[in-house]
């Protein structure tokens, strides 16, 4: 049955699915988003069904806004599904738990009627916009962190009388017009995986205004809200084989579903000006400071992606449930965020930190996410100081335990020479790999073993801290010497 409003009966008798209860036709739009992906569909939207099933926040449904010209497919399977998808929840067992969607509730292209998406954003009943643009979105200088005016796009959006194209420019226009008519400004909601996103979206959309007019910048500063979140949940491209089984398995001709894995966190911060959706009442957690949370994520998934990652794929493995499902990378994983990790968070309220270790591995162990290893080892230069390298200065201040995390340093060292351990060759995806594969394959040399954390501008000082270079070295030794599964497994 194709996916339309009026086939939902049909879908409802035939299938394994259940489908929105609620009247969609009283749902009012409160929250316009741009960027509609997979992520958004599996996390937020989903997240405001729940609460329209109990009848509750019905003036938040959500206009969806595409900007880019890849979005166009996007607008069309929206307009032809009445902005319904199903979203299909992938348990480890194999077991499927599938709902079909019914909170976007339109959808608009900003390249055919960048008025439109303007006006929508200026319109009295939008109380959020939120932002799942993915973190090159943003727009900052990957040196200095500034909201770089040398974006083409940008510079265009800033030629005075300009029809806006970037989202910065959308959102501003849409910001003034509400100002100009004595409208309350709306939220401004990132969602995207960035440490401090409401931070960042602060900076970034001030420093465009900036650019046009100081005085409206400020007037943004004083008035509009950009609450921080941490989000998760694993949502992976959707493939032909899901479309496949979406057809086969629940009888629905849906041209994009989404998948995603069941585990879902969004810990937001309370920050909204125009009031929100009861989010608390669908499993998201209110809070006053997201910083704890997003630190936890960091250091205990992210870096144990980091510590999995290097180790299996040198083993052999290529996916990530296959890696965690090796006993000697799970306990290493475990042992390094209880013993390495944990240590250095701060307290995380209303977190079962041992119940969410526990969880990590078993949604890294789940083999229907098919996760890959090689998407978890590429941009390592980005990751390994962010995610890793704060837990380490934080042990060697304490006097705690490094010698897990030194072995990941070492094992992401050893990957970084661009050939496996059968001398195959690695495709090491990293902006500075062409910088770091002929350093790193110089560490083959006994005595240029630190060759790799000479590298200042990643590593810092680190290469002259004793306690680091001794676990570090030993790693390496092992990792060159006996291989990389014997090593994580001396080292668990
Ligand atoms: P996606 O590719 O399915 O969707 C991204 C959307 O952002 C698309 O509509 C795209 O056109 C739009 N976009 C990209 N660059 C843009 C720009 N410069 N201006 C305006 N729109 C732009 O990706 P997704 O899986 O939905 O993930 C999106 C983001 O969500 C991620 O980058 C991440 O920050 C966050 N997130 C994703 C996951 C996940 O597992 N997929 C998990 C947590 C957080």
């Amino acid at each position: 049955v194709p996916l339309r409003p009026e086939n939902l009966d049909a879908i409802a008798r035939g299938g394994d699915v259940a489908v929105p209860t609620y009247d969609r036709s009283t749902l009012t739009t409160g929250i316009v988003h741009f960027g509609v992906g997979g992520f958004h569909r599996a996390h937020q939207a989903m997240v405001l069904d729940r609460l329209f099933a109990e009848g509750k926040a019905l003036d938040f449904a959500i206009c969806g806004v595409g900007v880019l010209e890849q979005d166009r497919r996007m607008k069309e399977t929206m307009d032809a599904q009445g902005g319904l998808y199903t979203l299909m929840l992938k348990h480890p067992d194999g077991r499927r738990e599938s709902r079909v969607i019914g909170s976007i509730i339109e959808y608009l292209f900003a390249p055919d009627d960048r008025n439109a998406v303007i006006e929508k954003m200026a319109d009295p009943s939008t109380k959020i916009v939120s932002l799942t643009v993915t973190e090159g979105g943003y727009n900052f200088h990957q040196v200095t962190g500034d909201f770089d005016l040398g974006n083409p796009l940008v510079a265009a959006d800033l030629v005075p009388g300009a029809e806006p194209q970037t989202v910065f420019g959308l959102v501003v226009a849409a910001l003034r017009l509400r100002r100009d008519r004595g409208l309350e400004p709306f939220t401004v909601m990132s969602c995207d995986n960035i440490q401090g996103n409401g931070h960042v979206a602060q900076k970034m959309f001030t420093a465009f205004a900036r650019a046009q007019d100081p005085a409206f910048a400020d007037w943004m500063t004083a008035h509009v809200r950009f609450p921080n979140c941490m989000v998760d949940r694993i949502t992976p491209v959707t493939s032909d084989d899901d479309r496949a089984e979406v057809r086969a398995n629940l009888g629905i001709d849906d041209a994009w579903p989404v998948v995603a894995e069941p585990f879902f966190q969004w810990v937001l911060e309370d920050d909204f000006g125009l009031g929100r959706p009861p989010y608390q009442d669908a499993d998201v957690q209110m809070v006053d400071d997201v910083e704890p949370y997003e630190l936890m994520k960091l250091r205990l998934l992210n870096a144990s992606h980091q510590g999995m990652c290097y180790f299996g794929y040198l083993s052999g493995y290529r996916y990530a449930h296959e890696a965690t499902q090796d006993p000697a990378i799970a306990t290493f994983l475990r042992n390094y965020m209880d013993l390495e990790g944990t240590p250095t968070l701060k307290p995380v309220p209303g977190i079962d930190l041992d119940e969410y270790k526990t969880t990590l591995i078993e949604r890294f162990s789940n083999p229907e996410v098919r996760d890959t290893l090689a998407r978890l080892c590429a941009e390592s230069s980005d990751r390994i100081p962010k995610w890793l390298l704060p837990v380490v200065r934080a042990n060697l201040e304490s006097g705690g335990e490094i010698s897990r995390s030194a072995g990941i340093v070492a094992s992401w060292a050893r990957y970084a020479e661009g050939v496996d351990e059968s001398g195959e060759p690695i495709t090491v995806v990293d902006q500075l790999a062409d910088e770091l594969t002929p350093i790193a394959l110089t560490q083959r040399n006994p005595e240029d073993r630190l060759a790799f954390i000479r590298n200042e501008h990643l590593f810092g000082d680190l290469a002259s801290n004793e306690r680091f270079v001794a676990a570090y070295v030993d790693a390496l030794d092992g990792l060159l010497d006996a291989g990389a599964h014997a090593t994580v497994t001396r080292l668990v």
